[in-house]
């Protein structure tokens, strides 16, 4: 059996646990101790619930793509996240940790960014439930992703810029971190991947799991069978790829693939792909595998995906990664590129940049004549229009 949950210690075999300084440790115990007793309460499960199908948009469609089925040769359903509620999963997640932070009390909530979209949602779930947000984002990110950052102030957001490092978003997560450490008492830090310091990343897999939840309950009606042959997700932190895998961990027949940006490419030191070329470390709070240099200094990520490029992954996909329960390749920038004009001209779809990496495999991969492939589309294109067009012309 592999179970979805970390170990009592907040472990995924070797990975995971939780590196904090001990400024935080009240705040990481509380969260440890009181997250799933929270969570699994009935009255936090009715809201929830409504809240995902009435605010959100879920269930997200479930969608046979007849084209590029016959083109591969298999049977694709798309998982379309991309017709939530602030246009990707991400929303899943910000909700529902900002009703956790509710219930814990909280009356301040923080959160880091990088392309932006998970402010948005972040900034999006504090103006629902009323709680005041303030969200860091690399400098040179708030000048790269200028529509989001207009996005967050409307919706009444702070935006804070992080100046430090190479001002990108593992900068914004160290600010973000350092605000934790200075309001302890009164904050709750809404992460946004399957990343950081346990309970984090079981944590997050949880909100997210709702997307494979849903994904055998529509693969039974269009296939009699709750089970994909296949089931694949980009990975920046590896959260829409951990809901979307979580069903399925322990059905062994399922084969779980993770599509990592490789950027200009794997070993040309302009790439996000982790657990291609990433070492054992710890990253924000957590043991995992990392881009780092021999003596230890954290390395840029590079994608043209502001979504991907993180220099770490969560612990259970490094765990996922080891045991081999999963198998994670990599798509370059010109390959997804080329993947969301093909998914845009052949199903009117424009996807995420994000999402493009995991279509791309599509192409490259090897599958069996017929296979069921679901395929999790995690957000859509309009945020990433201006690349798309430059890339064309
Ligand atoms: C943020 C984002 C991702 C990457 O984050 P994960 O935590 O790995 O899911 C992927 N797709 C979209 C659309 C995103 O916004």
């Amino acid at each position: 059996m592999t179970s979805p949950d970390a170990d009592s210690k907040g472990f995924f075999g070797d990975f995971g646990g939780a590196y904090v300084p001990e400024l935080l440790y009240a705040n990481i115990h509380e969260l440890q101790t009181r997250y799933r007793s929270i969570v699994e309460d009935e009255s936090f499960v009715t809201e929830w619930k409504s809240l995902l199908r009435d605010y959100v948009g879920r269930p997200s469609p479930l969608y046979f793509s007849q084209k590029i089925s016959k083109e591969i040769g298999i049977k694709l359903y798309l998982k379309r996240e991309d017709l939530n509620h602030t246009g990707s999963h991400k929303i899943n997640n910000a909700l529902g940790q900002a009703l956790l932070a509710k219930r814990l009390g909280k009356t301040r909530i923080i959160a880091e960014t990088g392309a932006g979209q998970h402010g948005v949602a972040t900034a999006t779930a504090c103006a629902l439930v009323d709680l005041p947000c303030i969200v860091y984002m690399g400098e040179i990110d708030m000048g790269r992703q200028a529509p989001n950052v207009k996005r967050m102030k409307y919706l009444g957001a702070d935006v804070v810029p992080a100046t430090s490092g190479s001002k990108v978003l593992k900068d914004a997560a160290n600010e973000a971190i350092r605000d934790w450490i200075a309001h302890p008492e009164d904050t709750h830090y809404l992460l946004g991947s399957a990343v950081g310091p346990h309970p984090f990343p079981e944590m997050v897999a949880y909100f997210q799991s709702i997307i494979s939840e849903e994904i055998r309950l529509q693969l039974k009606e269009h296939e009699g069978r709750e089970y994909p042959d296949t089931a694949i997700a980009c990975i920046g932190g590896g959260s829409n790829a951990i809901g979307t895998f979580y069903h399925f961990l322990d059905e062994e027949n399922v084969k779980l693939i993770g599509v990592e940006a490789a950027g200009e490419g794997v070993g040309t030191g302009k790439t996000a792909a982790t657990i291609a070329s990433g070492t054992e470390g710890i990253l924000h709070g957590s043991r995992t595998l990392l881009l780092q240099t021999e003596d230890g200094q954290v390395q840029e990520a590079y994608s043209l995906s502001a979504g991907l490029d993180y220099p770490g992954v969560g612990p259970q996909h490094a765990h996922l990664a080891t045991t081999k329960r999963a198998l994670y390749v990599s798509v370059t920038d010109s390959e997804a590129l080329e993947a969301a004009q093909w998914l845009s001209q052949k199903e009117g779809i424009i996807p995420a940049l994000e999402s493009a990496h995991a279509l791309a495999y599509l192409k490259k991969g090897e599958f069996q004549e017929g296979e069921v492939v679901v395929l999790c589309l995690s957000g859509r294109g309009d945020k990433d229009m201006a690349t798309y067009l430059e890339e064309v012309s």
